[in-house]
């Protein structure tokens, strides 16, 4: 017999755990299915850090949603007790004309958020372990900050459970089917029923939603971390999450001052394409020549940091063809909802897309501004 619940969440990720949440904080009968362990290393979530900011580069309109975020990320701080967010502020830095620069300035401007530009003196007064390229400038935006992602999704899925939902790890949705009458799900254990359905399957995401008819491309992305040859130089205290556009023009590596696994650094770049169900997630050899450009921008920027790399990860981005997020009912379904696309930049959104979630699949639509995510630019309408 079909168990009943009212909304089905898929996926108990960043995006799952906090809707599961939002959606039991309104009283809702839900069921969450994640089919690895809570937290798991296999997604897009995984790796200690995530970088918070609100000045945000990619368009000005996330910028209410990031602010929706950080009163979220403060009542996740409360309700739970637990230290998840470390407010500490970041430096970006780049060519004057470059997106990372000039997106931020935007942002700042329309929204008026703090956001001070440093020329190479004033950087290297306040922050003298960030060495920059002579026709770069740098920008301090003190609300930007560190997210802890495994602590916030384990927190997100404790408190959905003491809110009475039901979530399932190591079990794996196989398919689903709506009518307006409901949705059925079925997985590897049972089938369910329920009034709603909220995709968050990230990575995995176009093998459930394969009528979307938006193009998801999954990429494998390689971080590093290192253990600097002078900890206290770069220490939570003394050194800011920071941002450094890549002088070939592509992407910018980001990093985080030293955290109990080390000092993590990055590159913000399409990675190469992968299928999500055989992407070998052990760095390899072919992964060298990506860890050694890490090695020598750390060098470079940052040289103080420069140790010996004591671990390294991949992790997948899943792209939307623009690379700004899908959030909106199913093109065919009004009583499914989809979160996916979060094409390396999600995280920091999750509580706020969470509460999104729920209203969608609760009230039919959202108050928040989340219309510019819709799938209809894709020309998927419902
Ligand atoms: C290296 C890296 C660095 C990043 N840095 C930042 C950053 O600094 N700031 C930021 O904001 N964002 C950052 N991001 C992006 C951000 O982490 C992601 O956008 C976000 O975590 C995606 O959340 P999600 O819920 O969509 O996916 P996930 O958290 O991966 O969750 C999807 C879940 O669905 C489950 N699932 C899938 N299919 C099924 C199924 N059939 N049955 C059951 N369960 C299923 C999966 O197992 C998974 O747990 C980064 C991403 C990477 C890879």
């Amino acid at each position: 017999l079909a168990r009943h619940f009212d909304v089905i969440v898929v996926g108990i990720g960043a995006m799952g755990s906090a809707a599961c949440f939002h959606l039991a904080g309104r009283g809702c009968r839900v069921l969450g299915i994640e089919q690895f362990d809570l937290a798991n290393q296999l997604g897009s979530s995984h790796g200690e850090t995530r970088l918070y900011r609100l000045a945000y580069y990619e368009h000005p309109d996330y910028v209410p949603l990031l602010q929706r975020a950080a009163q979220l990320w403060a009542d996740l701080e409360r309700d739970s007790g637990q230290t998840l967010v470390h407010r500490r502020g970041g430096v970006f830095m780049g060519r004057a004309e470059c997106e990372l620069i000039a997106g931020t300035l935007q942002a700042a401007a329309e929204h008026d958020i703090a956001c001070t530009q440093l020329d190479r003196t004033q950087l290297e007064r306040r922050f003298p372990q960030f060495h920059i390229p002579e026709d770069y400038v740098a920008l301090h935006e003190p609300s930007a900050a560190i997210l802890l992602p495994e602590q916030i999704i384990q927190t997100h899925a404790e408190l959905a459970r003491r809110r009475g939902a039901v979530l399932h790890d190591h079990e794996k949705v196989l398919d689903w089917q709506a009518t307006p009458a409901g949705v059925t799900v079925r997985t590897d254990r049972q089938t369910y029923q329920a009034a709603g359905l909220v995709v968050c399957a990230g990575a995995w995401s176009s093998l459930l939603l394969q009528e979307l008819g938006v193009p998801l491309t999954v990429t494998r992305q390689p971080v590093a971390w290192v253990r600097p040859a002078t900890p206290q130089r770069c220490g939570i205290d003394a050194l800011p999450v920071w941002a450094i556009e890549d002088p070939r023009g592509v992407g910018f590596y980001y990093g985080f001052p030293l955290m109990p696994k080390g000092l993590k650094l990055a590159r913000h770049f399409t990675g190469a394409t992968v299928d999500i169900q055989t992407v070998d997630r052990c760095p390899g050899s072919d992964d060298e020549a990506d860890f050694n450009d890490l090695s020598d921008a750390l060098q470079q920027f940052i040289p103080e940091a420069v140790g010996p790399m004591v671990d390294r990860s991949i992790c997948v981005y899943t792209c939307s063809p623009d690379f700004h997020f899908l959030i909106d009912h199913h093109p065919a379904h009004d009583n499914v909802v989809i979160a996916c696309g979060f094409s390396g930049h999600g995280f920091k959104f999750c509580p706020v897309l969470g509460e999104a979630l729920a209203d969608m699949a609760l009230d039919g639509g959202s108050e928040l501004p989340i219309g510019f995510l819709s799938a209809r630019r894709f020309g998927a309408t419902r």
